[in-house]
């Protein structure tokens, strides 16, 4: 794959939504993207040319923004933006689009954004044999969004080098991801996906205002499991409850739905037939 993305778009409220050559340099190296990690970010699913939850994921843009007092994000422009990189992009069964928005060149106070689409990598070993995982505390309690909200907890910014550094962390330890889990003994999120367990005929997330990210992923695997008559909750789940889980999954836009087949070295049982039908959902979504 290539290190440039295939097509790209700047967004700003002077230009609109302008497409230009993405081996140009486009942000400037005082812009408090690049310097501070200031900023937020969604990355969208395209299946077979359609956008996976652009709606919600827009949504969370706009809430991102608002927990990191930005400026508004335009919406319209942004899903403009999207929907023209999709287009400009050669006809791929998976790609995505990752929308981001910084507080702009130091100084100025005027927001830079632009969206990238780029073919996504290929998830089927993720997708069907699964993933090793381990649980790392984050270090933070879980009521967390409420007693300190300038920790930017729930909030999708581009500050992410922590969330790179516990997938090392999870290297070293010979698996391929992370689950967080809070100081005071709660399951929370991985860096960059949503914790589903099944419990019997129910599946359980963690609940959202434990200072994790509220998932477009898992909000579609609620609604398919609902479709097929299996309970949902979301709720405060203790870490003793992954291993009483008769199945794992982490979640998350582009990967999709991947099966923990490990967790902490202990090898676990993946549905692979719950698995297969969610997958499907998941590459099948219109909307
Ligand atoms: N949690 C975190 C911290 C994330 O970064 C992400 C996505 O990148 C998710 C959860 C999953 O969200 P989604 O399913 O909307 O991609």
């Amino acid at each position: 794959m290539s290190s440039h993305p295939a097509v790209l778009f700047l967004v700003s409220a002077d230009t609109g939504c302008v497409q230009v050559d993405p081996e140009d340099p486009h942000v400037f190296v005082t812009d408090l993207g690049v310097t501070r990690g200031d900023g937020i970010f969604e990355t969208i699913s395209v299946c077979n040319g359609r956008p996976q939850a652009l709606e919600p994921h827009l949504a969370r843009f706009a809430r991102s923004a608002r927990l990191l007092d930005l400026p508004e994000p335009d919406l319209a422009l942004y899903r403009r933006a999207v929907l023209a990189a999709i287009e400009a992009h050669d006809d791929v069964p998976e790609l995505f689009v990752k929308t981001v928005m910084t507080r702009g060149i130091e100084g100025t106070g005027v927001a830079t954004g632009w969206a990238y689409a780029t073919e996504a990598g290929d998830f089927a070993a993720a997708r069907t044999a699964g993933i090793r995982v381990v649980t790392l505390d984050r270090g933070l309690r879980h009521d967390v969004a409420q007693t300190s909200p300038w920790l930017l907890q729930g909030a999708k910014t581009l500050s992410y080098a922590v969330n790179r550094a516990a997938l090392r962390e999870a290297s070293r330890r010979d698996a391929d991801d992370v689950i967080f889990t809070s100081s005071d003994g709660f399951v929370l999120e991985g860096p960059t996906a949503n914790v589903i367990l099944r419990l019997g005929d129910r599946l359980v997330t963690p609940r959202t205002d434990q200072g994790i990210l509220a998932g477009t992923t898992q909000a579609s695997v609620f609604e398919f499991a609902e479709s097929i008559g299996l309970q949902t909750e979301y709720a405060v789940l203790p870490v003793a409850a992954l291993a009483e889980a008769d199945a794992l999954w982490l979640v998350s836009s582009v990967r999709q739905a991947a099966p923990v087949n490990s967790l902490d070295g202990i090898s676990r049982q993946v549905d692979g037939e719950l698995t297969r039908r969610m997958t499907e959902f998941l590459l099948g979504r219109t909307e």
